[in-house]
């Protein structure tokens, strides 16, 4: 029978919209002007998309004229590699698909067992270079929460004349990312990962990286990104961004509720396997494997039971293959397909999670899978 409220603990795959930036989006609404037009309704407009190009700037510490709107992170991350001008693009095994498949031919750094990249393989193929690079790595994975050493894989890049693209959907406004800190030259971010609408990001853009748009026609973001500015939505990502950028102690409460989790299921269910425990996370993220019950198997076991959470990556529900990225870190098959992702957010507590354990005990028990 279903729980009374259903419990998200998906927040990888997007979070609820924060009421500033429901009220900010619903103010632009009313604002109608083409932020291009110079009379004073589309100067009103170009006001909204400024101002959010200020606050979303301030949450990486950049220039806001390095922040170029988007459609979402996926655009971004074509844009950057698409508008970088490198021939040869260095992706990590487990970027998201819109960097892997933001070209053909982008060649593969692998990951350790830890899910940390591993810089080593990325030098030596830096080394075999005659074509300009780009090196594309996330900073923390969207399936385990690992986050990865961008900083030293900028310096690596560097070091051989390449560029560097840093994926931070799901690391911005959950960890503190100064994009000169991490020294890379493009950064993506996206609004829904954050509390802000879906369908809109950013790509943040150094001023040494010359950009040509993939999409042409009316010159809109400085000629880096046609089309009219989504202005309610740009403006809810403002909004959200802001808050992200203010807000303290989320992620200190979060990991103790993460913590609980993970230590309850290790406790009640010794046949649980959390990936990554032992390597730097994301404090929301827990990727938990259940030998031999596959994730889809699990995800509509607890959807029943009233708890929300994905197998794998969310972006590619819908498809049951095992997850790629536990695939690159070398477990196999019953790990890598009977793994599931559970993401917290601020409106989680720790009845949602002694609920959650619960269900999950149940769920094993059912399929035989409590002993270790
Ligand atoms: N990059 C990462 C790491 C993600 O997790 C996602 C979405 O889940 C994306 C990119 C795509 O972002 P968007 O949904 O805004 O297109």
């Amino acid at each position: 029978m279903a729980a009374a409220t259903p419990c998200y603990l998906d927040h990888n795959a997007t979070t609820p919209l924060r009421p500033v930036a429901a009220q900010a989006m619903s103010r632009a609404c009313e604002l109608y002007g083409n932020p291009s037009s110079v009379h004073c309704f589309g100067r009103a407009a170009r006001r909204i998309v400024e101002e959010a190009r200020r606050q979303v700037a301030t949450l990486v510490s950049v220039a806001p004229e390095t922040v170029v709107f988007t459609s979402g992170g996926t655009e971004a991350n074509k844009l950057a590699l698409g508008g970088c001008g490198r021939a040869r693009i260095l992706a990590s095994a487990i970027e998201h698909p819109s960097v892997l498949e933001a070209a053909e031919n982008v060649e593969i750094v692998p990951v350790d067992r830890n899910g940390i990249v591993a810089l080593d393989v990325l030098q030596s193929l830096l080394v075999s270079n005659d074509r300009p690079v780009v090196v594309s790595m996330m900073l923390a994975n969207n399936e385990t929460g690992v986050i990865q050493p961008v900083a030293e894989a900028a310096r690596i890049a560097h070091e051989h004349g390449a560029i560097m693209h840093c994926d931070a959907v799901q690391a911005a406004g959950r960890l503190d990312v100064v994009m000169a800190a991490i020294g890379v030259d493009m950064l993506t971010l996206s609004a829904h990962k954050l509390g802000g609408p879906k369908g809109v990001g950013a790509l943040v853009v150094s001023d040494r990286i010359h950009l040509s748009p993939i999409i042409r026609g009316g010159g809109q973001e400085r000629g880096r990104r046609s089309g009219t500015e989504n202005v309610p939505g740009i403006a809810g990502f403002g909004a959200a961004a802001e808050a992200a950028a203010q807000e303290t102690g989320t992620a200190a409460a979060i990991s103790e509720l993460r913590d609980r989790l993970e230590a309850h299921i290790c406790r009640h269910v010794p046949a649980a396997c959390i990936v990554g425990v032992g390597v730097e996370r994301l404090a929301n993220t827990s990727c938990i494997a259940l030998p031999g019950v596959s994730a889809e198997t699990q995800v509509m076991a607890l959807d029943l039971a009233g708890f929300a959470v994905s197998a794998g990556s969310a972006c590619s529900s819908g498809k049951v293959t095992a997850s790629h990225v536990l695939t690159a870190m070398g477990l196999g098959d019953d790990m890598a397909g009977c793994a599931i992702r559970v993401s917290l957010g601020a409106d989680n507590d720790a009845t949602d999670i002694d609920r959650f354990v619960s269900a999950y005990r149940e769920l094993a028990q059912r399929a035989g899978a409590t002993a270790a």
